[in-house]
């Protein structure tokens, strides 16, 4: 039996906002790792690193899978159909993913192409899923599995997922991928592993389809895992790591831990986080930056304090918080990303005013600035009317697009376009710009596109 699994994410190589994040789906890594196990062939499409959509589609084709597994956010649904199309003839077409998984009911009714959904982690379901196919009794015991004749379904989430075989690193050749530049000379050779599962907090605007894992139930690996898993990426030639959880720091126990065992192997590896501000203090900062941490990835969303606490990311003063945390990353010699949110429910001109003005005064390295998307998932998307039209931007609060161009510009200027930030960052990054040439003329096509 033959398996192609593809993740659905479509952006090509060309697109200029391929400087941003172009980081492989770990679940798919863990999945290829698990048929293996299982002695199932199995071939991998990561459609983000494709040019030649068409070409590729035909070459994949002739390997003549049996059965496809299409992984895709809310972004790439009409693509995700797409290639179910595609590929459909009497193959077996399965689902999975963040927008599978909290909208199953838009992906296998009648006559749609895809035939199953597993929701959530869903790395030891699919197993069952393929070895039961033929077995509608135990299909329907299968908890996660949604299908015409089993709507009854949950987003599955594994506990002990240290159980777990390293994701298959072989299918994600590290030149491809990358998150941002990286104070060495060296060509960026990145390596992804997760360190935990779930996020215990209840922002209103986020969902799977934002971030990298399912449910509130926050899971940890044991610090000896994930820095087994370090030394192992090391070992295969990484030289730079992201952990994709989606807030690192949730245990300060962990992260202690982790760079204690970093310190104590005497591992010398830059790695790089994403953690939400209340969770950070001076202490935890220096002592990632100590076990080699270079960068934190901080979503700041806005500057203002009442639309932060109307999406319940944090209830008090954000703006200080953040300026603090800013401060400390400055004075721990770390990189400091951040993102940024227009458009919020209820948000005036005002509020956009705090957003820049905190960004003045937190004086970030980087900054990505998004709109707002309600997605399935989160409880704002409750409040839309236009649910079903996943491709068409979601956005609707008091925020023109033209007013957006207009505050992203404004943005951009404060973080990059100083003497100061230009400075730094070629005083950081001179070198790596010299050994990846192909990022530094994407973040050009960035900045000037
Ligand atoms: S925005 Fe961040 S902190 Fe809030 S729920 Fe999502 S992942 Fe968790």
């Amino acid at each position: 039996m033959k398996i192609l699994v593809i993740d659905a994410s479509f952006i090509t190589l060309n697109n200029k906002f391929k400087y941003g994040d172009i980081v492989p789906q770990l679940q798919i890594g863990y999945i290829i790792s698990i048929l293996e196990e299982n002695n199932y062939e199995n071939y991998f499409l990561d459609c983000k690193l494709i040019n030649d959509m068409d070409n590729s589609l035909e070459d994949y084709s002739n390997i003549a899978p049996n059965i496809v597994i299409i992984s895709f956010n809310t972004y790439d649904y009409k693509f995700a159909f797409k290639l179910a199309n595609f590929f459909k003839d009497n193959n077996i077409i399965i689902a999975i993913g963040p927008h599978p998984s909290v909208s199953p009911s838009t992906v296998v009714y009648e006559n749609s192409p895809f035939d199953f959904v597993l929701r959530g982690e869903c790395e030891y379901d699919i197993i069952n899923l393929i070895k039961n196919l033929d077995n509608m009794e135990e299909l329907k015991k299968i908890k996660s599995l949604y299908f015409n004749d089993k709507k009854d379904s949950e987003i599955s989430l594994i506990n002990q997922f240290d159980e777990l075989p390293y994701p298959k690193y072989h299918s994600y050749d590290g030149q491809y991928y990358q998150i941002l530049p990286v104070p060495f000379f060296k060509k960026a050779k990145w390596g992804f592993l997760s360190s935990s599962r779930g996020c215990p907090n209840l922002c209103t605007f986020c969902s799977p389809v934002h971030r990298t894992s399912y449910g509130y139930k926050y899971r940890i690996r044991s610090s000896r895992g994930v820095v087994d898993e370090m030394e192992y990426l090391v070992s295969i030639g990484k030289n730079v790591i992201e952990i994709v959880d989606d807030n690192f720091t949730v245990s300060k126990k962990q992260v202690f831990e982790i760079c204690d065992e970093i310190k104590k192997r005497n591992l010398k590896i830059k790695w790089t986080v994403q953690a939400k501000a209340d969770t950070l203090n001076r202490d935890i900062i220096f002592k990632m930056k100590d076990a080699g941490c270079f960068c934190i990835r901080m979503g700041i969303e806005t500057g203002s304090n009442k639309l932060i606490n109307n999406i319940k990311k944090y209830n008090g003063d954000w703006k200080n918080l953040v300026i603090d945390v800013f401060k400390w990353g400055k004075e721990a010699n770390i990189i400091m990303n951040s993102y940024v949110i227009l458009g919020l429910p209820n948000e005036t001109k005002e509020d956009r005013e705090e957003t820049v003005n905190l960004l003045k005064e937190a004086k970030p390295d980087f900054v990505q600035v998004h709109y707002f998307k309600p997605y399935p998932g989160s409880s704002l998307y409750e409040n839309i009317s236009n649910k079903e039209d996943f491709n068409e931007y979601l956005y609707h609060y008091n925020c023109s697009s033209e007013e957006f161009e207009e505050i992203k510009n404004k943005i951009h200027k404060i973080v990059y376009f100083n003497p100061r930030s230009i400075t730094k960052h070629l005083s950081l990054f001179s070198g790596f710009y010299i050994k990846n040439p192909k990022i530094l003329l994407r973040l050009i096509n960035f900045l000037f596109n």
